[in-house]
């Protein structure tokens, strides 16, 4: 099993299959600039399916969500679900999207072996959308949204950052929408892992914001610890349910000490946390022959030292150098 000196147990693995992407979220990534892994660099599909297959079999994984970047830009995405889905045990499946072609390959991926999806949609309004995403696809995403849902993927959760004077204002009308259409929102704090390092603490919309805002126009009766285990979000139940939303708050509230997570970025590299500076490398094993046995130790040892806590109130905090796009988020 994946077990730090704290005695977490990392059960969750989030794979990072691409540093690009077709938005440019200005708290992700910057309008340009940023240098891109090499294809030599990238994992192959085989190689990322052969460190799932070592992370389920033998060190305790059960979940598996594939993220970027903007995964859905990998053509093999398809078959690496397939051949992850085929697995024994069998891990749980997901993928983090921005939804945009998730219309066109939702069934693809559902019928690969997909169960369920998060895709990430911060506004209702089509010009708000394009200041965030510095990109004019606002209705590729709800129409990716509504094939997920069509296509059997259960559930389907939004993933929403509110930024000041943006979409700040926009969080009643997004649950009343999120609920009409059968979506679980979750909003996330901005986190400072955006390319430009502008974060602000002092700027961000916090966890008790958006509870505040929300509670303009609806009850919301917090669901107890039992349930939430390790899930990062703390949920509410909306007008006493059946409806829940979600509130990632990495910032004010962190969790890590439920921290059930491990990360592999698209070019090999094991991450014991979003905001750790250290990695360690797994692809130059893969590619030095090493056998499975050798990985999983190499990858045992990485999440043994992984910190008690992110070092966010930290005053000494520095911010990784990758940004959120090519750590995985
Ligand atoms: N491109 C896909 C997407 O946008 O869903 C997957 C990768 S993206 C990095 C994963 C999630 O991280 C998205 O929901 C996005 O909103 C969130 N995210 C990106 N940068 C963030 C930041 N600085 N703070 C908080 N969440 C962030
Ligand atoms: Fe792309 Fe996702 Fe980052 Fe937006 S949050 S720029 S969609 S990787």
């Amino acid at each position: 099993m994946l077990v730090d000196t704290y005695g977490r147990v990392a059960t969750d693995l989030r794979v990072s299959l691409t540093d690009r992407c077709n938005l440019r979220c200005t708290y992700c990534m910057p309008e340009e600039g940023l240098r891109w892994l090499g294809k030599p660099e990238l994992l192959t599909d085989d190689e990322i399916v052969r460190l799932v297959r070592i992370a389920v079999t033998g060190l305790g994984v059960t979940e598996v969500r594939f993220t970027g970047g903007e995964p859905l830009l990998r053509p093999g995405l398809p078959g690496i679900v397939e051949r992850c889905a085929a697995l024994e045990p069998r891990p749980r499946l997901s993928l983090t999207t921005n939804g945009i072609g998730l219309a066109r390959i939702a069934p693809a991926l559902r019928a690969a072996g997909l169960d369920r999806v998060n895709v990430s949609l911060d506004t209702l309004r089509p010009e708000v959308f394009k200041t965030l995403t510095r990109r004019d696809r606002h209705r590729d995403v709800v129409e990716g949204l509504l094939a997920a849902r069509a296509a059997g993927l259960d559930p389907v959760k939004v993933n929403t950052v509110l930024m000041p004077g943006l979409n700040d204002d926009e969080a009643p009308d997004l649950l009343a929408w999120a609920i009409e259409n059968g979506y679980e929102l979750r909003f996330i704090e901005q986190m400072p892992l955006d390319a430009q390092h502008g974060w602000q603490r002092d700027g961000m919309i916090t966890a008790g914001d958006v509870l505040a805002s929300l509670r303009t126009r609806f009850t919301l009766t917090a669901e107890g610890e039992e349930i939430r285990g390790s899930a990062p979000a703390e949920r509410w139940l909306v007008d006493g349910g059946p409806y829940r939303v979600g509130v990632i708050a990495s910032v004010t509230r962190p969790f890590c000490a439920a921290c059930d997570r491990t990360r592999l970025t698209a070019d090999g590299q094991v991450r014991t946390c979003l905001f750790a500076r250290e990695e360690t490398d797994l692809r130059a094993a893969l590619r030095a022959g090493e056998p499975d046995e050798e990985i999983a130790r190499i990858w045992r040892r990485a999440m043994w030292g992984k910190k008690a806590g992110s070092g966010l109130d930290d005053p000494a905090f520095l911010q990784p150098d990758r940004p959120m796009s090519a750590i995985g988020g």
